[in-house]
């Protein structure tokens, strides 16, 4: 499975110890790549890279992104090929409770983008989120539809974008990629964590999945082998600098769908519960297009829900 283009690539990857990073830092050192992780384990898990940890094209270091002369010394010594930023502040619960502590990630995305300038670094790609569109003015939302982000999350994320494209246009090359809800195994399924996970572990307990108001409310689900695919797609062609794509199924289900999918798989008998609807930071409806992303990477996610969900409930049977 080794890559041409990727092997003995130099890449960084903020963030890499995170449920998408970590994944994303598996498939490029199966293609043959020296990965560097910047990561302060804040919400990612140093066993989301065990695997990563075993080879020695890999190396781990412990640090925030925000640290100017811990992000510096890096670019210097590793001189990376490409860079991706992925680290930030993540998980609904987690930044409606510190909305201002969100913000402090423009001094590290700033940064990142700054010294990939310095560096001479051949693409950046950054991770950004389908809250930039908020609660959508028109559906399904296509890249250039108006934004609007209703958390400071959404709009650190959007000026995020705005770097990718300045930079792209001084000689710095990048894309940002639109995530739409990334599922799969080491998605964090706490109490702060996210829908799937919180789904599964809740059935697999035994317990009824608790869907918050009518359930009604819809997202796309992405298995996170195809969101993978997509990035490292997105980071090869050069269609893609100074671009913003969605990286989507286009195929929305509702979270009551979601919650009978689960159950349908580990146990019939649990039929899923109303509990409160999630006030602050909810969208209602999520629905984007995917034709751009089609059309540059030539990408559509190949997972079907079902069989990413039976394979994410292997995982956390263990
Ligand atoms: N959700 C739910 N029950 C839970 C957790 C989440 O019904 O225990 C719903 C939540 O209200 C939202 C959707 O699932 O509509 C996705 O939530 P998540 O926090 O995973 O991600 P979001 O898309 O909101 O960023």
């Amino acid at each position: 499975m080794k890559d041409r283009k990727l092997q003995g690539k130099k890449i960084l990857v903020t963030g890499g110890a995170g449920f998408l990073g970590s994944h994303l830092v598996d498939s490029l050192l199966k293609k043959g790549a020296k990965v560097v992780v910047l990561d302060d384990l804040s919400t990612g898990k140093r066993s989301n890279l065990n695997d990563a940890l075993k080879n020695s094209r890999f190396k781990f270091i412990k640090g925030d992104v925000n640290d100017a002369k811990a992000l510096g010394l890096i670019f210097k010594s590793f001189r990376p090929d490409y860079a991706f930023q992925y680290a930030a502040v993540v998980g609904v619960d987690r930044t409606q409770k510190k909305p201002l502590i969100v913000l402090n990630d423009l001094y590290g995305i700033a940064n990142f983008f700054a010294l990939a300038k310095k560096y001479g670094v051949k693409k950046t790609v950054f991770a950004s989120s389908s809250e930039v569109y908020g609660e959508p003015i028109k559906m399904p939302n296509r890249e250039d539809d108006p934004l609007n982000p209703k958390t400071t999350y959404g709009v650190v994320k959007a000026v995020g974008e705005e770097f990718v494209k300045v930079y792209n246009s001084i000689g710095s090359p990048g894309v940002a990629l639109r995530f739409f809800n990334v599922y799969g195994p080491r998605q964090d399924a706490s109490s702060e964590g996210f829908v799937v996970g919180k789904f599964i572990m809740q059935a697999l307990a035994g317990k009824r999945p608790t869907v918050f108001g009518d359930g009604l409310q819809t997202r796309d689900f992405v298995y996170v082998d195809d969101n993978v695919e997509a990035v490292i797609r997105s980071l090869m062609s050069s269609k893609t600098n100074g671009e913003v794509i969605n990286i989507v199924r286009g195929k929305p289900c509702t979270i009551e769908e979601l919650a009978e999918s689960v159950v349908a798989i580990v146990d019939k008998n649990l039929k899923p519960i109303h509990v409160a609807p999630r006030v602050a930071g909810e969208i209602r409806y999520r629905h984007a297009d995917g034709s751009k992303m089609k059309k540059l990477i030539n990408f559509s996610p190949k997972i079907e829900l079902n069989e990413g969900l039976l394979k994410t409930i292997e995982w956390y049977r263990g």
